[in-house]
């Protein structure tokens, strides 16, 4: 589908994130989302969490995809939480190796082709598998040109499509698409966009994701120091404008990490689908 849009959430821990969650929900669902994501914790740190905030939104008459990876996790427990999908109606599943976090015991992480494959395997073509891509490459990949080929491999693999990482770099994207097409992928690769709201937590999280914040992006926002109210606005106008260039340069849709805020993607989105609406 061309300009497709969607929006992540993470699952929150406590009663009142989950409140809160439920108002941002409400609050983007009025620009009819293809569909909502919601994160999952490798070695199923969130398991429950995940799959509560999952079946809640399904119940609200939402389309929504759990994100989901095996982790350091039996087949059985990843069987178990397919058939609950599956059961309430859930069509669609992000499919991810997942980063285990440190000292969860696990041997060895299952990519995600292997977990494509045992969606296929066990459920047939009852769920859209989408998977992860990197346009900035994966900070495990050998190179650039591996991270392609293992795109490709889950891909072929039966995924139908692929959200990437975040990145501000359009040209990133672009370049990565003619990449993909070179190394025979023909399925949608939907740009993944992070709104910009705090400068720090941006700096680290994408130091350990690999995504780069340009030099001079790096230094205006640092150059606002604690001026929260300045990084918003220029994120906001900033992240606007490259939605709008991936669009214009033929990107199929966008998903958007919402960070459970309702701004300032809610701008962010509403500008974008206002020139490119939701085919
Ligand atoms: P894979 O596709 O399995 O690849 C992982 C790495 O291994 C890559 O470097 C790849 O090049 C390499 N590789 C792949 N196959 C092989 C092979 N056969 N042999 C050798 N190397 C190989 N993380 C979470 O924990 N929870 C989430 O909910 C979550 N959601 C995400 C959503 C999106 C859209 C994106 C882009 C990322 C998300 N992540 C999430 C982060 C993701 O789990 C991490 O980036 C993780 O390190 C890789 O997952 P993957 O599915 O891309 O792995």
């Amino acid at each position: 589908m061309a300009n497709r849009y969607s929006f992540e959430f993470f699952p929150p821990k406590t009663e009142v994130g989950r409140a809160k969650l439920k108002d941002t929900r409400s609050q983007l669902a009025a620009l009819n989302p293809e569909f909502f994501s919601v994160t999952y914790g490798a070695g199923g740190s969130t398991r429950d969490n995940t799959r509560d905030i999952v079946l809640e939104t399904k119940q609200a008459g939402l389309s929504v995809a759990p994100h989901l990876s095996f982790g350091g996790d039996e087949e059985s427990e990843i069987l178990t939480l397919l058939n609950d999908y599956k059961t309430a109606g859930i069509d669609r599943i992000v499919a991810l190796r997942g980063d285990i976090p440190s000292g969860m015991g696990a041997t060895r992480q299952v990519y995600a082709k292997e977990l494509v494959e045992f969606i296929r395997k066990h459920t047939g073509d009852h769920f859209q598998l989408e998977v992860a891509a990197y346009p900035e490459t994966h900070p495990d990949a050998k190179n650039h040109q591996a991270d392609i080929n293992f795109l490709k491999a889950k891909l072929d693999a039966g995924a139908n499509s692929a959200i990437t990482q975040y990145f501000f770099n359009a040209d990133a994207y672009f370049y990565f698409l003619e990449d993909c097409e070179k190394a025979g992928i023909d399925k949608p690769i939907y740009p993944g966009i992070m709104p910009i709201t705090n400068f720090a937590n941006l700096a680290r999280f994408s130091r350990n994701c690999g995504a780069e914040i340009p030099r001079w992006l790096a230094q205006k926002l640092d150059g606002y120091g604690d001026d929260q109210a300045s990084i918003i606005e220029f994120g906001a106008e900033f992240v606007s404008e490259l939605c709008h260039i991936l669009m214009e340069g033929g990107a199929p849709g966008i998903h958007f990490y919402s960070m459970n805020q309702v701004e300032p993607i809610k701008r962010i989105a509403e500008a974008v689908m206002s020139s490119h609406p939701a085919k």
